[in-house]
């Protein structure tokens, strides 16, 4: 039966009958996503303003059909589609898009709950707590860290920073630090490999981006510690103030571990802040072979973990785990007086209590991630999770192989986990010249739309890279994606 919008009226929902026809249409639609996605273009042929100009600049006065609305999805909608999905979309980590993830979005959708306090939806609060004690153990972390869902990365860090703010400051919380003469120059140290997020928090914190201190690194773009003890020895007798030490585990270029045992221990020595970004390379700890490449995680005052990197759960879903997480309520907690009879005032974070989770960061509002995660979790199970991550690691290094064989072709950073960085490097060329060709082939193969990576710069040079992520990645994909880069390079160097 299908309903005019004049039936519709102008209050309430959509009429049942009409919104399950309609639901029906969207699980289809979905599914049938899913199973085809590898016959589409990955990036698509639009030109900017195309897809506005489809939409249109004015919002409907009057309602419009579901069944029109759904048409627009294909035909205004989707040719302005990057396929993050796509088994060979290799920017970036790769896609977390999958099955069971997708089932969890759709819940989430419909219950529309805010876990904001245990009270407003004791569900939802309960599984994040339960998903968190998951991902901690799953990747190996200390049951000595309590961990909060943040939307990503970026936020976390800004938290983690934060909390070391009012460590190192008690009093920021009530009196800010604007005109006050009694605070020193505060400095964050993170290697030049580290994410730019860091410089953000910066900012949004008031500490100044000027105030970070990028550490150099080795050739395995490690950062160098005695580099790091002598930047902050002299901002020390500069009497500034070293807050934090952020050090990563999968940097975002190559995935390299900074040395994070022997950086705590600078740390510990000079009472500093110790944040771990293992916003993608947490992952890795799942991997009982791999797991050295945590060491050292467990001296950390915080660590950041993204699924949506690396654990198959889609944007966004990210983990801060803190070894006192009192320190975030301390500066977070504030319960308005309409809120107060839905807040739980518990006065300390440990596990088993009712956990308001609003009162451990800025968000009040608070979407239920941990039900995708809870799925995908359950769907896949940690032998699933293992199976897949380690597959993705016997990939790299096959690429690595191929590489490794190619000549003329240089890998650029060993691989540590599932991404390769690499660079075409043909005699008779300076390297700036090979930087422009470098870039030009990873545009040209991406302008093919079958294939999709990126390019990123090591020690000054551009490098092609690329990420394995996305499970329904294949050797064959790889390949495809491999032959590519060389037919680009082969066509563009003749030229
Ligand atoms: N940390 C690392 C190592 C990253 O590679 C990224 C993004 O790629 C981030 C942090 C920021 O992640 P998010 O997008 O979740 O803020």
């Amino acid at each position: 039966m299908s309903v005019k919008p004049s039936d519709m009226g102008m209050l309430g929902d959509i009429p049942a009958a009409e919104m399950r026809a309609a639901l029906h249409r969207m699980a289809g639609w979905a599914a049938d996503y899913r199973e085809t996605i590898e016959t589409r273009r990955i990036v698509p042929l639009v030109r900017p303003g195309q897809v506005t100009a489809g939409v249109g600049a004015a919002m409907p006065d009057d309602p419009e059909p579901l069944s029109e609305i759904l048409g627009d999805l294909d035909d205004v909608i989707m040719p302005g589609i990057v396929h993050w999905g796509h088994p060979s979309f290799l920017g970036y980590f790769g896609s977390t898009s999958n099955g069971p993830a997708l089932l969890g979005e759709i819940a989430a959708a419909a219950l529309n709950v805010s876990a904001m306090t245990w009270r407003t939806s004791p569900a939802a609060t309960e599984l994040e707590t339960v998903v968190l004690r998951w991902i901690r153990e799953l990747v190996g972390l200390p049951t000595s860290f309590t961990g909060i869902v943040y939307d990503t990365a970026s936020v976390a860090v800004l938290h983690a920073l934060a909390a070391a703010r009012e460590a190192a400051f008690p009093d920021v919380r009530a009196r800010g630090t604007m005109g006050r003469a009694d605070l020193p120059r505060a400095r964050v140290y993170a290697s030049n490999q580290a994410h730019s997020s860091l410089q953000r928090a910066m900012i949004v914190l008031g500490l100044g981006e000027e105030n970070v201190v990028r550490i150099d690194t080795d050739t395995a773009f490690r950062m160098d510690v005695g580099g790091l003890k002598h930047a902050i020895a002299d901002d020390v007798r500069r009497g500034y103030l070293p807050l934090a030490v952020i050090a990563t585990v999968g940097t975002t270029t190559s995935a390299s571990v900074d040395p994070v045992r022997e950086i705590a221990a600078e740390c510990r020595a000079r009472n500093i802040w110790l944040h771990v970004d293992a916003a993608y390379g947490g992952a890795i700890g799942v991997l009982r072979e791999k797991r050295h490449l945590m060491d050292g995680l467990e001296l950390a005052d915080s660590v950041v973990v993204n699924p949506h990197k690396w654990l198959f759960v889609p944007l966004d879903f990210s983990t801060l785990y803190m070894r006192q997480p009192e320190a975030l309520r301390a500066l977070f907690s504030l319960v308005p007086e309409y809120l107060r009879g839905d807040a739980s005032g518990q006065r300390t974070a440990s596990e088993g209590e009712a956990i308001d989770y609003m009162d451990y960061g800025i968000q009040l509002g608070r979407r239920f991630r941990a039900l995708k995660a809870w799925m995908v979790f359950r769907a896949f199970g940690r032998s699933g999770i293992e199976a897949r991550l380690r597959e993705h690691c016997r990939l790299a290094e096959q690429l690595a192989a191929w590489i490794g064989k190619a000549p003329q072709f240089m890998l650029c950073a060993p691989v540590v986990m599932s991404v390769v960085c690499f660079r075409f490097t043909p005699s008779g060329m300076d390297d700036r010249a090979r930087d422009a060709l470098n870039e030009a082939i990873v545009d040209a193969a991406n302008a093919s739309g079958e294939v999709y990576l990126t390019h990123s710069r090591l020690a000054g040079r551009t490098v092609m890279r690329i990420g394995i992520g996305n499970v329904l990645t294949t050797e064959a994909h790889l390949r495809a994606a491999w032959d590519r880069v060389l037919a680009e390079c082969q066509r563009l160097h003749a030229v």
